[in-house]
């Protein structure tokens, strides 16, 4: 999610033409052109069921990915999830209402029925073409919750549905396919573009730097060999470790400055430039302000991250 240049980006809208095999079976839908609010989406088959992990932005996209849902899935039935309920990955999912079982962690649940309405309208401002993709969005409840860990059996495949925030947002999940090493991992990893901290007080404070540290080594000590980012490139365990790196360096920055008594605009006015001068390539840096302050805000927790998850 981005407001920068929203206006003259282009439209989000997700191109099928982009859509592969990962592996037997696991097909990807990816963000190939670079578009900012289009994510990488899964379609995941087994014998029996077929998942689909995230939507895209609104309907017309959600409908894009259910039809070629249904064509992959020839008469299985189909199951969807999210990665996380922000706009571009679940803001589709009335579509997949009546036509595929939605399942959820309680608390993306609880995350998409207080913050979807909010985002709704923060996103419509962000543009023509966005609040075109996001006419008619409604929000439905899940057919089916869990808490924890949901391992789904889709019929020569399992899959695991692992909860994994308050990280980048309340409700992460990972999408983890153990045979294959497989994992979906959202905006918790994305490639290219500055980590989105959508730090967005009082609305909206749930990101938590510390705990996404963690959870970067929890999914790392899952031994990926594809991870599949929720923007930008699917690579290797390697992506996981530079997102983990810049939150560590940022959160460590943050934590001395804050612990010497540096007031927050001038943690933010020393650290912006140095952190945006050291990925000259990552579009989107309005995120490295948003990190900062969200690492001011909780301090930087150096047991909570060094301690082995
Ligand atoms: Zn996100």
């Amino acid at each position: 999610m981005s407001e920068q240049n929203a206006v003259s980006n282009p439209a989000p809208i997700i191109d099928m033409a982009g859509l592969h095999e990962i592996a037997n079976g696991v097909w990807i839908i990816p963000d190939q052109h670079r578009i900012p609010l289009v994510p990488n989406l899964g379609i995941i088959e087994g014998e029996r069921s077929v998942l689909v992990v995230d939507t895209g932005m609104g309907r017309e996209n959600a409908r894009k990915v259910l039809d070629k849902a249904r064509e992959i899935a020839k008469g299985r039935p189909l199951f969807l999830t999210l990665t996380h309920f922000h706009p571009e990955h679940g803001f589709g999912h009335q579509v997949f209402a009546g036509e595929a079982t939605i399942l959820y962690n309680r608390r993306q649940r609880d995350e998409l029925r207080a913050k979807g309405p909010g985002y709704l309208d923060m996103f419509r401002g962000f543009g023509e073409h966005v609040a075109k993709c996001l006419v008619d969005v409604q929000f439905v409840d899940p057919d089916l919750v869990y808490d924890g860990r949901l391992t789904m059996e889709l019929g020569g495949r399992a899959v695991e549905l692992i909860e994994m925030g308050p990280a980048h947002s309340m409700g992460d999940q990972v999408v983890w396919l153990p045979e294959e090493k497989v994992v979906f991992v959202g905006d918790l990893v994305e490639t290219g573009v500055f980590p989105i901290v959508p730090f967005f007080p009082p609305d909206d404070a749930d990101v938590n730097g510390n705990k996404w540290i963690r959870v970067l080594r929890r999914i790392a000590a899952l031994g990926p060999k594809t991870v599949v980012t929720g923007h930008g490139d699917i690579g290797g365990i390697e992506l996981i470790q530079i997102a983990e790196r810049y939150l560590a360096d940022m959160g460590r920055q943050v934590g001395a400055l804050k612990d010497s008594g540096v007031a927050e605009d001038d943690v933010v006015a020393r650290l912006e430039p140095v952190i945006r001068g050291r990925h000259p390539d990552w579009r989107e840096p309005n995120w490295v302000e948003s990190g900062i302050r969200c690492f001011y805000a909780t301090g930087y927790d150096a047991d909570a991250v060094e301690t082995a998850p």
